[in-house]
């Protein structure tokens, strides 16, 4: 193989994809659409491939590798990187493999499902995305987020995408085009697709995503929501149900109604409970609709971190997940109960402090650190008297004399109670600090 390293390499632009980067390359050499396909991938057909290419050993040497290893560029510049964290470890293995050989892989159909009708090939874009491109002076770029499974909106300009099945012979670059009519959705359903693309955007560059906790996490909520019990065996038809009426199911049917025939079927029952790999694309629609409600930031977190999810309570505001007969919940109970302080119970069941707290309170219970909290109440009120009595009694006391008379308790509340400190020290007016500080500055 006979190939000719290129004179001129561009960089990646921001987010781009690969198809991105060869369309911009198209019009800066002026070849003809096969031509540019053979310079850059020996391939006179290479337009056709917006997704990713098959032919990585030409376009590295072509490139002279100024762009990365085919491996990065896969996993940063091709819808390839919401797929490769959902893969087996074997998988990974082989596409490890593939990537380092630089043999000709389909990557797509090897590694991607593309089998699925959830792997429709089209590419997407944003209006106002390419309104910044042209601001700027720059081409028009395709943008990676926009093309993985799932992203149906710009999280940035929280716009719907405009989309595009190429059939034409030609590098094509998004347009601006008369905005394509924007379909009428609620404010939740424009919330679930947000988290939806939000997700999807955050697998780039992942190696990989733990299903099982997962999995976990979602059996966990969809058993708080009284969908799945220990009792019954799960059943296909209430989740299918349960899915129907979320704000997801009502927003997927109104930007993607090419996937309906997919969601019609038990694929909630078989992605939770079947060994066979589901699509990247139900994980995480199943996910989204699992914690609908949260906020995008939590949503994608708690994918990523899933066990921390199984004790986060609904409301997102970091309680813990109590069950209405919390006694079943013994794991965190136990490790409450034992811990010698809050904050070690805090970092165990990665929560803050706060949360331990509220879950003492609503769970009653009465573990050793109790006594601690207590010393801790005691010495906050103490605390706060003797500072408080050095304010009240003595006329024209300073900052500074509060910091010198009463050391320890400063610098004890400075610790623990900060917020407290200042406020206390607040009822100290300014004016006497100043005064006794400025003859020092002026002298
Ligand atoms: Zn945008």
């Amino acid at each position: 193989m006979h190939v000719r390293p290129l004179q001129l390499i561009p960089q990646w632009r921001g987010d781009e994809t690969l198809y991105s980067w060869a369309a911009r390359m198209h019009r800066i050499v002026g070849y003809s659409v096969k031509d540019t396909g053979r310079l850059l991938f020996g391939a006179s057909h290479a337009y056709k491939e917006w997704a990713t290419s098959t032919r990585f050993a030409h376009f590295g040497i072509a490139t002279n590798k100024h762009l990365g290893n085919t491996k990065d560029i896969l996993l940063q510049r091709t819808v390839l990187a919401a797929y490769y964290p959902f893969l087996r470890y074997e998988q990974r293995e082989e596409f490890d493999r593939c990537a380092e050989s630089n043999v000709r892989t389909p990557w797509l159909t090897r590694f991607g499902m593309r089998a699925s009708t959830l792997d429709k090939v089209e590419m997407r874009w944003c209006q106002c995305c390419i309104q910044n491109d042209l601001a700027d002076g720059a081409m028009p770029r395709w943008r990676l987020p926009h093309q993985l499974p799932g992203a149906w909106w710009c999280v940035e300009h929280d716009l719907y995408l405009n989309k595009l099945n190429p059939d034409i012979a030609e590098w094509v670059i998004p347009l601006i085009t008369n905005p394509t009519s924007q379909p009428l959705l609620n404010n939740e359903c424009i919330q679930a697709l947000r988290n939806l693309s939000a997700l999807a955007g955050s697998l780039v560059g992942k190696e990989r995503v733990n299903l099982v906790g997962i999995k976990r996490a979602v059996l966990s909520r969809l058993r708080d929501m009284g969908l799945v019990t220990s009792i019954k065996p799960v059943s296909s038809e209430i989740l299918q149900q349960w899915f129907a009426l979320t704000r997801l199911a009502e927003a997927v049917k109104q930007v993607e109604p090419s996937i309906q025939s997919v969601i019609e079927k038990q694929w909630i029952y078989e992605t939770l409970l079947k060994r066979r790999a589901s699509h990247p694309l139900l994980w995480m629609m199943l996910w989204v609709a699992t914690f609908e409600g949260f906020s995008t930031q939590d949503v994608v977190r708690g994918f990523h971190e899933p066990d921390a999810m199984l004790i986060w309570q609904d409301d997102g505001q970091g309680q813990l997940w109590i069950e209405k007969e919390f006694q079943a919940d013994e794991k965190v109970q136990a490790i409450v109960k034992n811990a010698k302080t809050i904050k070690s119970a805090a970092q165990q069941l990665k929560v803050s402090v706060a949360t331990i707290r509220r879950y003492m309170k609503e769970a009653q219970c009465s573990p050793q650190h109790v006594r601690g909290t207590n010393l801790r109440q005691n010495r906050k009120v103490a605390a706060l008297a003797e500072i408080e009595a050095l304010i009240n009694e003595t006329h024209d006391v300073t900052k500074t004399d509060v910091h010198l008379r009463c050391k320890g308790s400063v610098s004890w509340l400075k610790r623990w109670e900060p917020e407290l400190l200042a406020s206390t020290l607040a009822k100290i007016p300014e004016i006497r600090d100043r005064q006794c500080v400025l003859p020092l500055f002026n002298a």
